[in-house]
């Protein structure tokens, strides 16, 4: 079977029954072609509350977004096509952990990165993404009349957050990290602004302070796609310091401008784990009860509120 057969057969599968297929802008383009919708992980939140109206919805993501997904919908089937697409930075956080920094700064609120499992969130005070962290530990920390807040699991977003906020920050724990990102390091991004002295270097917060200090423009993966839209037709080049997905979706979407990834080791193997066979044996296999991702209900209850926060302050 061609790329473009198998598309054409996961496209009419999908439209025989009652599923919508998420895709995070890591995954790969011929995922990204098949998508119901493509976002990053407030955007696909979002979409998965608002207009997955279908029982299942099958999500080409890492479990903590299929997870979210179900907590936001306790009424449909969320399906990893993979199930072994995890994110190991999510990891760096357990429920355990996040209970003791809890009962040792007790009157500080805790603020959790969208990356972290539903057991972390349901004992979070409010949750945030890459792209609202900034706002969101600006309002909790009004909320709860508090100078400081807990932070966790990306030590690299806490450091951004704080930075930007001048609001103190306690890191949970101190060396949570993105593998993808923060293996860049200054020499990389020296070398390849030397190489492409024009471009605009465009990174995500989840890269080490010193990577971001040489940006031109520090955001998530929408607001750097924002970025490349809202560009001048002066601007034409562009390195891209976050995963490959993203640099693949920008040529897509602006074939006249040149995208250079900041450093070639910038793939995320766990969002890779999803591939178009794997979207079609979900679904061919909708009750396959092991690709199901289920958040049981009294967990989901309490997450979902420091989600729900996070959704009406950004
Ligand atoms: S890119 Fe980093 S933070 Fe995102 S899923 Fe992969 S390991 Fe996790």
């Amino acid at each position: 079977m061609t790329l473009n057969q198998l598309q054409e057969e996961i496209v009419k599968l999908k439209n025989q029954n009652d599923v919508t297929i998420l895709a995070h802008y890591y995954q790969s383009i011929e995922i990204q072609e098949i998508a119901d919708y493509l976002g990053d992980s407030l955007g696909l939140s979002r979409i998965a509350r608002q207009k997955a109206n279908t029982e299942y919805i099958i999500f080409a993501g890492v479990n903590f977004m299929a997870e979210t997904a179900s907590i936001l919908n306790q009424d449909k089937h969320i399906l990893l096509p993979n199930p072994e697409s995890c994110c190991p930075m999510a990891a760096f956080l357990t429920p355990e952990k996040i209970k003791k920094y809890k009962q040792k700064y007790p009157r500080i609120p805790a603020v959790t990165y969208v990356n972290s499992t539903a057991e972390v969130k349901a004992e979070s005070d409010v949750c945030c993404t890459s792209s609202n962290s900034v706002k969101i530990v600006k309002k909790i920390k009004d909320e709860f009349n508090s100078n400081s807040v807990l932070f966790g699991p990306d030590a690299n977003l806490a450091d951004y957050t704080e930075q930007i906020s001048k609001i103190k920050i306690v890191k949970m724990p101190e060396n949570g990290h993105c593998i993808v990102h923060s293996q860049v390091t200054l020499d990389d991004m020296k070398k390849i602004k030397k190489k492409y002295p024009k471009a605009l270097v465009l990174v995500h917060p989840e890269c080490v302070r010193k990577v971001r200090e040489i940006a031109d423009f520090i955001g998530s993966t929408a607001q750097m796609l924002d970025r490349v839209r809202d560009s001048s037709s002066e601007d034409n080049e562009f390195i891209i310091g976050t995963e490959v997905g993203l640099l693949e979706r920008m040529a897509q979407d602006f074939p006249d401008k040149e995208f250079y990834l900041a450093h070639e080791k910038m793939i995320c193997y766990n969002m890779k784990k999803h591939d178009l066979n794997l979207i079609k044996r979900a679904l061919e296999n909708l009750d396959d009860k092991s690709l199901e991702v289920k958040v049981p209900s009294e967990i989901a209850k309490k997450a979902l509120i420091p989600i729900e926060k996070m959704l009406e302050y950004s």
